[in-house]
């Protein structure tokens, strides 16, 4: 998920609050991540009792994120991946987003792939699918809606907006036929929605089948550490890459690092705020004793 100026600006907030918390004087990387854990995933569930086989499932299906987005050139870099279970998550994969104003086709359907690596991991590994992957699922065929009826990313479609809402009841009556769009279109959508989603999942399973030993050693590693930094997947990943590979890796690797610098320089900048804030208070206070 990505996070807006005002998301950032909260997310920071939340970090010096955990940071204060732990008495540090300088907010880390960690109480990023945790913050982020807390904004978007809820507090840790550490007292859940996980079983083995959910944690393996988990496992797999987290390193399933981490290793599409890093064979895809557009889409966000991964620099954290957890299966310590947060809110209603069994895990989550955490991708460092910068701002952006347009998204291209070509980032959409690589966003897509993303998603269904969680679950194209677990039909290559597992031979087995489960329920984990039902959000994103969702958010997955909603993308691929949205670039077929809003962006006019499909080209049976062409650049124009359809609707195809699902049947509303509003005051008991049915209101989806005021959104009326042919039965024909209709069909077109479904076919064009289906047709970016099953190439997406394809795309997942052709990457990760080719990456198949990586795959399992991440997995291993993952329910051994519970966490994974960006440094210790890059590390890992090194004995598993191809020479033609190898420099597109770096330079994701080198994107996330620049990112990590702008989340230090952000966190430096608040914490500079924060203690000129309280300078201020302890004046005020000072005068009015
Ligand atoms: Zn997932």
């Amino acid at each position: 998920s990505g996070f807006s100026g005002a998301d950032l600006a909260n997310l920071v907030n939340e970090a010096a609050l955990l940071a204060a918390r732990k008495e540090k004087k300088k907010i880390e990387m960690e109480d990023f991540d945790e913050a982020k854990d807390k904004v978007t995933l809820g507090k840790a569930r550490k007292s859940k009792v996980i079983t083995d086989v959910d944690k393996k499932i988990t496992a797999v299906h987290e390193v399933g994120h981490v290793i599409c987005s890093m064979f895809l050139d557009k889409v966000e870099p991964i620099h954290k991946v957890t299966i310590i279970p947060r809110g209603f998550t069994g895990g989550a994969t955490h991708f460092m987003q910068t701002d952006k104003s347009y998204y291209s086709k070509s980032y959409m359907l690589q966003s897509i792939v993303g998603l269904m690596g969680g679950r194209a991991a677990e039909d290559v590994i597992l031979k087995e699918l489960s329920t984990g992957a039902s959000n994103d699922i969702e958010r997955a065929t909603d993308l691929a809606k949205q670039m077929v009826c809003n962006w006019g990313m499909s080209e049976k479609i062409g650049p124009m907006t359809v609707s195809k809402k699902e049947s509303q009841v509003f005051l008991g009556r049915d209101i989806s036929h005021t959104e009326s769009i042919s039965e024909q279109t209709a069909q077109i959508i479904d076919s064009e929605v289906r047709e970016i989603i099953t190439k997406s999942y394809e795309k997942a399973i052709a990457i990760l089948s080719g990456k198949k030993e990586l795959l399992e050693k991440m997995a291993d590693m993952l329910m051994e550490k519970e966490t994974l930094e960006v440094e210790e997947i890059f590390a890992l990943a090194q004995d598993y890459i191809s020479e033609d590979e190898v420099a597109d890796l770096e330079k994701k690797y080198k994107a996330i690092k620049d990112i990590k610098k702008e989340f230090d320089k952000a966190a430096a900048e608040e914490e500079k705020n924060n203690s000129l804030s309280n300078d201020d208070e302890e004046k005020n206070k000072a005068e009015v004793e």
